[in-house]
């Protein structure tokens, strides 16, 4: 329902005088299109959705916000719509799909990202200077709000947070000022904005740090779902040996029997572990070698441009419906890997297409005295589990299942969360120490007093 009062109404109407058509009210042609999110389970039902293309229309909206009693919701692809959605009714849902561009300083190694860029374009942009980013799994992730909640990379556990080699942010904040928050200027916000979830203006530009890669070993290995226990307890023995240089993840599948699947896919249980080795060649086969020794059915582990590491999860690149649930583990002994495979494991009936373990540590729980919000995370894997939710009762069946693989390795939690990993509404203080989140609701007290930004977790 929306609540919009009359003044904010006939302010919005005359904000569409300013954005010929790219404005939608609800009703209106466009507005259900414009309002759709990457995650299609998710019904959004914002009071207006603006698609913008430049500052100057992120400026324009954030002016008629404040002054109206509305709110500004930023969104770049809706890949995590879900805790924003009943949090619209007041709100312009602010698109920046449409606001989108990169450049490279090659001998900077620098890029500059605009708004609503995904990371597919950086990386491509970068790899043609030989150069590489800390992109995610996915390569139709939204940068900004990647790294706004830290940013997970399969370069992690050397390099850290994707946050903490973002250099500066150009944002839209409360009173409509463009701000440039770096190390020397605006300190405090450079902090906040380095994985602290956002919430505090709307980020239009990024400056962020490239890595000289051109080529990586990455890669996956793929084993039948019967051999999920095998497989998961090695893969568990062998994270507490590898070095930082090596980031994986372990996730058991399982696929629906859908023609437009590869056929080592369609219809079957799987248990795969991918991931990058930042080495040479030869230490990395060594490093390996206990999972190899396991005789996996497929292994693509070899040396791959650097842009090929974005495909290697086979995330989806569409627009897709899912539920999902999320916790940190601080240790993950056999008992966790059983508990693990009797929730999601093959014999456990789950409707989950991917319960996944993500390894952490390394550069991830270090905290150098220049980083920012997400520095020093104490936890040693990240789980995540998703199921595809085409319908609103297939989403509470996925939904009650990935609730009961979190309740199987709760004793493993660390109590803290990824706000990123994080898909449904939470309590966002989860996802930072008791020093992190004072300062930023001290900041955010200061920065929009009136609460004019609302954010996936804050606000
Ligand atoms: C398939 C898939 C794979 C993923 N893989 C990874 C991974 O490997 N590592 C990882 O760390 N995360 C990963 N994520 C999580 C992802 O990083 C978060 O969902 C992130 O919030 C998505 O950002 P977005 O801009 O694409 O999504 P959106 O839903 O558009 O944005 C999420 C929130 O970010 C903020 N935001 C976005 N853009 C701006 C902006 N320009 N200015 C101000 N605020 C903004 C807003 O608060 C918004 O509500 C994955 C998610 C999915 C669905």
């Amino acid at each position: 329902m929306n609540v919009v009062l009359p003044p904010a109404a006939e302010a919005l109407r005359a904000l569409k005088d300013v954005l010929p058509g790219r404005l939608f009210l609800p009703g209106e042609t466009g507005y259900d299109a414009a309002r759709s999110p990457w995650n299609t389970a998710v019904d959004q039902r914002p009071a207006a959705v603006v698609v913008a293309t430049s500052t100057a229309d992120v400026i324009a909206v954030v002016r008629t916000a404040a002054a109206n009693g509305l709110r500004v919701a930023p969104q770049s692809t809706g890949h995590n719509a879900g805790p924003l959605a009943a949090k619209l009714s007041d709100a312009i849902l602010l698109k920046l799909s449409e606001f989108t561009g990169v450049s490279v300083d090659p001998q900077a190694r620098r890029a500059h990202v605009v708004g609503g860029t995904t990371w597919d374009d950086v990386v491509n942009a970068a790899a043609q200077h030989g150069l590489a980013a800390l992109h995610g799994s996915s390569p139709d992730v939204g940068v900004i709000g990647y790294t706004l909640g830290g940013g997970l990379s399969w370069y992690a556990r050397r390099h850290g947070w994707a946050a903490d080699h973002v250099r500066a942010f150009d944002l839209v904040v409360a009173d409509g000022t463009l701000l440039r928050a770096d190390a020397e200027h605006h300190p405090e916000l450079f902090w906040a904005l380095r994985g602290g979830g956002g919430g505090v203006g709307v980020v239009v530009g990024i400056d962020i740090e490239l890595l000289p890669l051109t080529e990586v070993y990455g890669g996956m290995l793929l084993w039948d779902g019967v051999r999920a226990a095998e497989v998961a307890h090695a893969w568990s023995r062998w994270t507490n040996t590898v070095p930082d240089a090596v980031t994986t993840a372990l996730r058991l599948m399982s696929f629906p029997p859908l023609p437009e699947l590869p056929e080592f896919l369609r219809g079957r249980q799987l248990v795969v572990v991918d991931g990058a080795i930042l080495t040479p060649d030869s230490e990395a086969a060594q490093l390996l070698a206990p999972l190899r020794d396991l005789g996996p059915e497929l292994d693509t582990f070899a040396r791959v441009p650097a842009a090929a590491i974005t495909r290697i999860h086979l995330d989806p690149e569409h627009s897709t419906p899912g539920v999902s649930d999320h916790l940190l583990i601080e240790d993950l002994p056999p008992a966790a890997v059983d508990a693990f495979l009797g929730a999601c494991g093959p014999e456990s009936g789950t409707t989950l297409l991917s319960a996944e373990l993500r390894h952490l540590g390394g550069a991830l729980g270090r905290r150098p005295s220049s980083a920012g919000a997400m520095s020093g995370l104490d936890a040693a894997f990240s789980a995540f589990f998703v199921a595809v939710a085409p319908t609103p009762q297939v989403a509470a069946i996925g939904r009650a299942d990935a609730a009961r693989a979190v309740e199987s390795l709760a004793p493993w939690g660390t109590g803290r969360r990824l706000l990123n990993f994080t898909e449904y509404p939470a309590e966002p203080s989860a996802g930072f120490d008791q020093d992190a989140w004072r300062r930023l609701c001290d900041l955010r007290a200061h920065l929009d007093p009136t609460g004019v930004f609302v954010a996936a977790h804050i606000g």
